[in-house]
């Protein structure tokens, strides 16, 4: 299932927001993966350097173009399972709330980043229902977008804080690296 690269774990409260019933909704605190490698897709935080950041972005951005020519790109492997489009459209909109962040956390003193529930996304931005080669067009803008972002980060702006409403917090450097293992591992997901 998707991975939850932002939010806190979801308030487990009824809400009216729109969600669809065959995908079960990521609740999962992913930031262990800041501390060991993930045995899923290999991604180990430990090794990436800051420097490379930008590179890995733009490495997976690329794939993900290949991934979305295959004419089966819309359909899902099974009824509870996103099809790579809609990862794709998942991996678009992380890097554009990523963006968000990185740029909050240069511009403010440990900002407290806004909740995003990735599954409500999903059905908002209608996931299922958009053209493969539009997504692949938006992920790619998307992923150099940040990825510059990145790049521009110098010195001591690696160290510099924001937080998630439950506490998590992170730095320039960590979020770098919880992001990429987001998009790595959903890159994983569809291969
Ligand atoms: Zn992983």
């Amino acid at each position: 299932m998707s991975s939850d690269p932002t939010a806190a774990p979801a308030p487990a409260s009824a809400d009216e927001s729109p969600r669809d019933p065959s995908i079960e909704p990521d609740t999962k605190d992913w930031t262990w993966v800041l501390e060991r490698p993930c045995p899923d897709c290999g991604f180990d935080a430990g090794q990436v350097s800051r420097d490379g950041v930008g590179d890995r972005l733009l490495a997976n951005a690329s794939a993900w173009r290949g991934v979305l020519e295959d004419p089966d790109a819309a359909v899902r492997p099974a009824p509870h399972i996103w099809s790579p489009v809609e990862y794709a459209c998942h991996v678009r909109d992380v890097h554009r709330v990523f963006g968000e962040r990185l740029r909050m956390m240069l511009a403010v003193d440990y900002p407290l980043f806004e909740n995003w529930d990735q599954d409500v996304a999903a059905v908002e931005g209608a996931y299922g229902d958009q053209r493969a080669a539009s997504v692949a067009d938006d992920l790619v803008s998307a992923a150099e977008a940040v990825a510059a972002t990145y790049v521009s980060v110098e010195g001591p702006q690696w160290d510099r804080q924001g937080r998630r409403s439950n506490g998590s917090e992170f730095t320039i450097e960590t979020i770098a690296r919880y992001h990429l293992h987001d998009i790595e591992h959903h890159l994983h997901d569809v291969s």
